[in-house]
């Protein structure tokens, strides 16, 4: 049998989105630029795409800016943010501990610029507060960055909450959604969000496609100077098979997103529930308020790579950590700053499923990761210690 469990770190692209690429590729290649008819053709479809990401984030279609993927569009709604208050002398931002590297490694680079950075503490289930956020606000402050759902323990941010104590205090709110897009219901109407960033491949679209929504009025400063494209705020002829197929994989996730979570929930509880079982684990992260398909756990005395290369061997697909930091030692900043000591962090364990799993394919990966974690911990000098007292046990 095999799992493909890392739907975190991408997904399949659907048919839906292959159907939707393939005649951007072959007959309707033309540059949506020019005046033509296959020119044209192709600009209608860009249009069609743009409105399909403003109906489901109850946006206009003049607030979408289509970008090269979830990272660019975080560098983008943080610079721009930045720039905006820098002119009204506001150099202040607040963000997690919890980011993602596109908005953390961005941030730093603020800092460079003369921004002063805060990033909030991870509480113990995982779920950043609206109040953590209201009393981090400065006179100075001019953005306010908070990750809808973490791409790592998979927790949802109260993100309605968070963006009325921005729009009470007139901050600007940023949120990356890239986990949380076709996943959860977002409106950034009722939600106050001001800038969001999402990224196709996390929903069965292609990748090197994402989406920068910024509120009608705010300022986007280019990342990639050059042509007129998406109004001048990012040149580069439109990558139009991948903004095609991103727009029709958005609109059947969207479509689908009630029957998709019911069906996720029931397989993640029993991963969950079954695999804290195994002694010495811990479940990282909120059990309720996490995403439909997000199973993230750790295990005392094991070694995540050796699990994954194990579970690989068994043919199931998983993450330890995150892999953009995977091939260092470093472990997650995520579980360091939800408080796993290090230690803790190295025997960390993902297994993100979207509604392609079974449940078949869930009993299968209960079948084989006990056995897995107790082979590692047999060969572990670290775990003898800890059975002989030599160590103390964490968890
Ligand atoms: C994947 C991911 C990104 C980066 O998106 P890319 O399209 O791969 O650049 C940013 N933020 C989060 C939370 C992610 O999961």
């Amino acid at each position: 049998m095999y799992v493909y469990a890392d739907n975190a770190a991408t997904t399949a692209v659907s048919k839906t989105a292959l159907d939707a690429m393939m005649p951007c590729l072959t007959e309707c290649y033309g540059n949506p630029s020019s005046l033509y008819a296959i020119g044209q053709r192709a600009a209608e479809k860009l249009a069609e795409a743009r409105s399909v990401f403003a109906q489901y984030l109850h946006a206009q279609t003049g607030e979408i800016t289509f970008t090269s993927g979830g990272s660019e569009a975080d560098n983008q709604a943080i610079l721009s943010a930045g720039m905006i208050g820098a002119k009204e002398g506001k150099k202040h931002i607040i963000s997690t501990k919890f980011e993602h590297h596109a908005v953390l490694h961005t941030l730093r680079r603020m800092e460079r610029l003369g921004f002063e950075v805060t990033l909030l503490d991870i509480p113990e289930n995982g779920v950043v507060t609206a109040e953590q956020v209201r009393r981090a606000i400065r006179p100075d402050t001019c953005l306010v960055s908070v990750m809808f759902a973490n791409n790592e323990i998979g927790t949802v941010q109260p993100i309605a909450e968070i963006g009325a104590v921005c729009a009470q205090a007139g901050v600007l709110f940023h949120t990356d959604a890239v986990q949380a897009a076709g996943h959860l219901p977002i409106d950034v109407q009722a939600m106050h969000i001001d800038l969001l960033s999402l990224s196709a491949h996390k929903f069965h679209g292609p990748k090197g496609v994402g989406v920068l929504y910024a509120r009608k009025g705010i300022a986007l400063t280019n990342v990639i100077e050059g042509g007129a494209q998406e109004r001048g705020k990012r040149a580069g002829t439109e990558n139009m098979p991948g903004i095609c197929g991103a727009a029709a994989a958005f609109r059947e996730a969207c479509l689908h997103m009630d029957e998709n979570a019911a069906h996720l929930i029931p397989l993640r509880d029993k991963l969950l529930t079954e695999l804290s079982k195994i002694p010495h684990s811990i479940i990282n992260g909120d059990r309720v308020k996490r995403l439909p398909g997000n199973v993230n756990l750790c295990f005392e005395g094991v070694e995540g790579e050796s699990m994954l290369l194990l579970l690989d061997e068994k043919g199931i697909s998983a993450s330890s950590g995150s892999a953009c930091t995977s091939g260092s030692l470093d472990p997650s900043h995520v579980l360091l700053a939800l408080g796993r000591p290090h230690e803790v962090a190295h025997g960390s364990l993902r297994l993100t499923l979207c509604e392609t799993n079974t449940a078949e394919e869930a009993d299968y990966i209960l079948s084989v990761l006990p056995g897995i974690v107790d082979y590692l911990r047999d060969m572990s000098p670290v775990w003898d210690e800890l059975e002989h007292g030599q160590r103390k046990h964490q968890i």
